[in-house]
Order: C-alpha cells, then structure tokens, then sequence
C-alpha cells in the first residue's frame, strides 16, 4: 500500500467530541469517521485492525471446534414475545415494522434466532453439544453511546451459543470459551482480568467478565492478591462479618429518641451527633413487585440493587416514593428506622448492619432519631444477607486479605444460561431412551469494535497508537526522507517490494512531504516497525530500522531489511502466541 494513495486522514488537531484517548486516536489516525451518534464509519486502517481482531477470534473459536454461521440483522419480534423478551428488553431495542405493519427488530443479540434454529434441526442426543458462533453486527438504542466505538449504537460482535444434553456438557462447552477467551486476549496483546459477574437481564447462573484494565473503564472491579478472586462489584460477595460477642463488661445506655430537626441525611445528623457514618444506620424502602420492602445498610455503604432483587427474588425493583415511605413508616423521607418497622414491611439487613453496636437509626416520628439501637434487641430483620457494594479495602470473601480495586471495559462475556431459552422457545432432544429433555445452553459474546478501542486504550503514548503487532493495521512502514533524492527512492522502492515479498504487511510513505509530516502521520497511525531511507547513512548502504515501541534503532544493509523486518514481525507475533 502506497500512502500517496491510502484513504487514512489524519487530523493534527484533537477532536474537541472525544474525551478519551482510544476515541481522539482512531479519529486523528483516520481509522474512523462518526456518521450519527455512536454509529461509525470504518476506513482503511480501522477496517484492516477490525479485521485482525475477527481473524484472530475466528482462528480461537476454530481451535476449539465452534462452527460458524451468521445469522441476520433482521429478527422478528414473534420469537422475541415468546421468551418474553419483547417487552423486557426496552427501549435498547431498535424496532420497525415492515411494509405489511408486521414488528421486527434489528438483532441486539441472539438468543432467540439461534435457539429457534437449532429446536428446528436438532433432535437427537446424536447432533449434541454444538457451540455455533458468528461475528456480526449488533444494534443497541444505548442511553448514552459515547467514548466512539467503545459503546455505540451499532457495532460488531461475536457471539457464540453452546447446546449440550446436561450440565456437565455445558461445563465443558464453558471451559472451551473460556480457553479461548483467554488466548484471543492475550494475542490481542491487553492486559486483561477474568471476573466473576452479575448475570443481569439475560438471566442464567454462572457467569464471567473479561475485562481491559483500563482507566477509562465503566465497571469498578475488585480482585484479591493473595487469592486471586475477581470481581465485577455489581457482583462482588462481601465477606461474612465475624459473629458479635456479647461484651459483658459493658454498661449499655439503651435505646433513646433524640431531636434531630430538619436532619435527613447521613452526614447532617453525624455531624451533629458527632458520630462515624459506620454507627449510622440507612434504612432504605424499596417497592419490590409492588410491595414495599424496607432495605438495611451501614451509613458508610452503598446498597447494592442487583444482590437486593436476587436475596428478594423479585422481577421490578424501585426506591419507593416520598408518599409510600411516609405510609408505611409513619414520617417523612429522612427519618425511618428499623424499629417497630418489621410489624408493617417486610426487613432485609445487610449482616454488617446487624453487628453495629450502638446503632444511630431514624426514629419512624418527624424530626427524630434513636441512638443506642441494637439488633437482636430493639430490632430484627426477616432476611439477613449480604446486600451492599464491595469497595477496594474491604476482606476478600474467600480468603480475608484486603481486595484492591481497578477500573475495567469489559470486552468479552461468558454466560451459563441453562434451560431458559431452551424451555421458553422449546428447544428440545430425546435422550438414548427416547425421552425429550430442553438443551442446556450457554452464550459467549466478545465486542470485536471495543476490543480495538481497548488496544489502543492500553497501547499509546502523546503521539499516537503503539500497536502490538498482532493487530496492527500494518506492520511497517518505509519513508525515504527526501523524495526529490533519486538514490532514496530506488533503495525505499527496493525494500519495500522485498518486504511484500517476504509477506510483510507494508506501506511505502511515497507523499512528496517533509520528513516531519511522514514521521508524525507514522507515530499517529502507530505501525510498529519503521525503515528510515535517509541521506546519513545511504553512502554505506544502511538504513534505519526503528521500533515504534521504544525508539530503538539498528543500523540495517539495504539487502537485508527485509528478513530482518520479517524476524522480527515474526518474534513479535510468537511473544503474543500463548503456548
Ligand atoms: P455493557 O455492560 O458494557 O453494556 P453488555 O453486558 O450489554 O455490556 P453483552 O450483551 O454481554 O454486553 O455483549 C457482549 C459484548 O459486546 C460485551 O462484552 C462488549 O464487549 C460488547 N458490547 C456490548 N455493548 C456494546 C456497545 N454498545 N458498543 C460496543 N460494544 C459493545
Ligand atoms: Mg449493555
């Protein structure tokens, strides 16, 4: 590829729409254009890293005996209405109607196309397991697309769905993605954790993140030293508190009601109480499934919804209107507490709360506050469970150090989903007896796009993109300095066709530019390997050789650039290739 020729534009200027540094790169870089928001134009580079990023996939999904298909964009909303998922899934569905009013939707996932295809076709143990994957495009109407490809309105994925007789097949079927989760990561050159995750509205029972460590990352994660555990925190476990012992020795002042005027919040009534957060008591009400339920957290924690809806087993779970906590508690927003409450709601106690001595809670009575509440004596709970957010410093569940925490994009997914799409749509095989049974499935998506976004997020400095050579849209890049000088240009011609003859992926920087525009437009677009044609050492032959890395540079025979560029493109690519 000549880039006298090349549809790469590059921009000097910082977009002033991206404010991360993956965005701002792939636009600068002239790998892609917006067209709408958080829908994106690939072109030639940002085509070719996308098409890496397939290749590699594809090779691991091979390896481990996933078949492709590819199924289509367009879906019908009738096999969506018969796992219910018509009406759940919301306004991230893109819907239309075709031209005889009939509903459709443009895919956000596949579930229910696959599943339906394979109830069709298969029915005998004999056609089990089956994993089936395809890299296609996906729609999401997402609230806020932004950070450019990372989370857009259409992007691309692969997604894989596995069919297997029992649980024991579906471990293995797991295992397979899982392996080669790990390899396709690891080739892309990220630096990635695998975390256990909350299963969220795709439902199933077993489930894990892999996540691009990475500042700009949505999910907070946390993850252990000692032990290795790993966690999304929407789904972190918190270690069970060590059980109270009673201490005898101490004089308890009991529970009294104390004026608190006008104090509703954590921090105004510890500040006049002059007590720690940790003392305080929250005591939160929900409508779970229309009913009110009353939630307990230390004032210093946050409730964690998703673990609160699981311990409750409810469908819809919503903070309850200033109208419903002032009925079923008596007093205002501000000032309801556990005591006396359990007689008309329902109480759920996060177990830290239950071990604080001397609890500060509201009162249930306008302008009012208990001090000295103890659990098992002035209050109790229905449920005590672990329902509140982990945060970095807290206990490892498994083994008690202390959990650190990063920030991750998610770039991949693996799911158990068992019989839930199986049941509703009636995918079903007769076993050797002859008797029907529902396919156990799993699903495994990797978001091709934020892959990309996540390298560049990973590798890249004030100048531009670092790529690993793995997913670079080019290898190299040749730039004879001068292209008025005859003798530069022969000797970068030379190289440059000896390179694609070695199986380089090259680009010869053919533009009649000065050398600061080549070498500025080559640190952006990042390609990892540069061979510099200049006046200073031609006279012996030589060339620059320079990585992009680290700026080292070797002097190199004009004769042998090309195998010593394939060596180390070789090199590179094996210290990518897991064992
Ligand atoms: P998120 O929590 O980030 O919205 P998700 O749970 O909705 O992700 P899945 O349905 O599991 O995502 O999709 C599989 C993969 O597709 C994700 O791991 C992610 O890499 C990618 N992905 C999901 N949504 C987007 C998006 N809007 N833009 C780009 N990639 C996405
Ligand atoms: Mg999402």
């Amino acid at each position: 590829m000549r880039m006298s020729q090349m549809f790469a534009p590059t921009l000097r200027e910082v977009p002033s729409e991206a404010d991360i540094p993956s965005h701002q790169l792939m636009l600068r870089a002239g790998m892609v254009r917006k067209t709408v928001s958080g829908v994106y134009s690939y072109l030639h580079l940002g085509c070719r890293v996308v098409r890496k990023v397939e290749k590699i996939v594809r090779e691991e999904m091979d390896r481990q005996g996933a078949q492709e298909v590819l199924m289509p964009a367009i879906q019908s909303a009738d096999i969506w209405r018969e796992t219910g998922r018509w009406d759940d899934y919301g306004s991230e569905m893109f819907r239309l109607k075709d031209r005889n009013g009939r509903e459709m939707c443009l895919g956000p996932t596949h579930e229910e196309i696959i599943t339906v295809t394979v109830r069709d076709e298969i029915r005998s143990y004999r056609q089990l397991p089956k994993i089936l994957y395809q890299i296609q495009t996906k729609y999401r109407d997402e609230i806020r697309p932004r950070f450019g490809v990372m989370r857009s309105r259409e992007f691309i994925m692969k997604d894989a769905y596995s069919f297997d007789r029992d649980n024991e097949g579906l471990d293995r079927s797991y295992e397979k993605m899982y392996e080669a989760y790990c390899r396709v990561f690891s080739r892309c050159g990220v630096d990635y954790r695998v975390v256990e995750a909350d299963a969220g509205a795709i439902g199933g029972s077993q489930n894990h993140e892999f996540m691009v460590v990475s500042e700009v990352g949505e999910d907070a994660l946390v993850f252990c030293d000692a032990c290795g555990y790993a966690a999304n925190v929407e789904r972190a476990e918190s270690a069970k508190p060590a059980e109270r012992v009673a201490d005898t020795e101490k004089v308890r002042t009991g529970i009294r009601k104390i004026s608190t005027p006008g104090m509703r919040t954590i921090e105004e009534v510890t500040g006049y109480l002059k007590v720690e957060p940790r003392v305080l008591l929250k005591t939160l009400v929900y409508v779970a499934d229309g009913t009110p339920v009353a939630a307990i957290v230390r004032g210093d924690r946050d409730l964690n919804e998703a673990k609160l809806k699981r311990v409750l087993g409810c469908r819809e779970l919503e903070l309850a209107t200033p109208e419903v906590i002032e009925r079923v508690s008596g007093a205002p927003v501000g000032f309801t507490g556990p005591v006396g409450l359990r007689e008309r709601i329902k109480i759920v106690a996060d177990w830290e709360a239950t071990v604080v001595e001397d609890a500060v809670v509201g009162a249930n009575a306008v302008d009012a506050h208990l001090v000295g509440a103890e659990y098992g004596v002035d209050y109790t709970a229905d449920i005590v469970a672990d329902i509140r957010n982990v945060v970095a410093g807290d206990a490892c569940p498994r083994c008690g150090a202390e959990l650190c925490g990063a920030r991750g994009v998610e770039v991949g997914h693996l799911f158990k989903l068992g019989t839930k799409y199986s049941s509703a749509l009636g995918a079903k095989y007769l076993d050797e007896g002859g008797v029907e049974h529902p396919i156990i499935m799993g699903c495994y998506g990797i978001g091709i796009t934020r892959t990309v976004a996540s390298v560049i997020e990973e590798h890249h400095d004030d100048d531009g993109i670092i790529w690993p050579m793995s997913v670079a849209p080019y290898q190299a890049v040749v730039m004879p300095l001068n292209t008025s000088e005859s003798a530069q240009v022969e000797a970068a011609e030379r190289i440059y066709s000896e390179l694609c003859k070695h199986g380089v992926e090259a680009v010869m920087d053919d533009r009649d530019e000065r050398p600061g525009v080549k070498f500025k437009d080559a640190d952006l677009i990042g390609f990892p390997i540069r061979v510099i044609v200049g006046p200073k050492h031609l006279g012996d032959g030589e060339v620059e050789v320079s990585m992009r890395r680290d700026g080292t540079v070797e002097l190199v025979k004009i004769e042998n650039v090309a195998v010593r560029v394939k060596e180390i493109v070789d090199r590179e690519l094996a210290a990518l290739m897991p064992e």
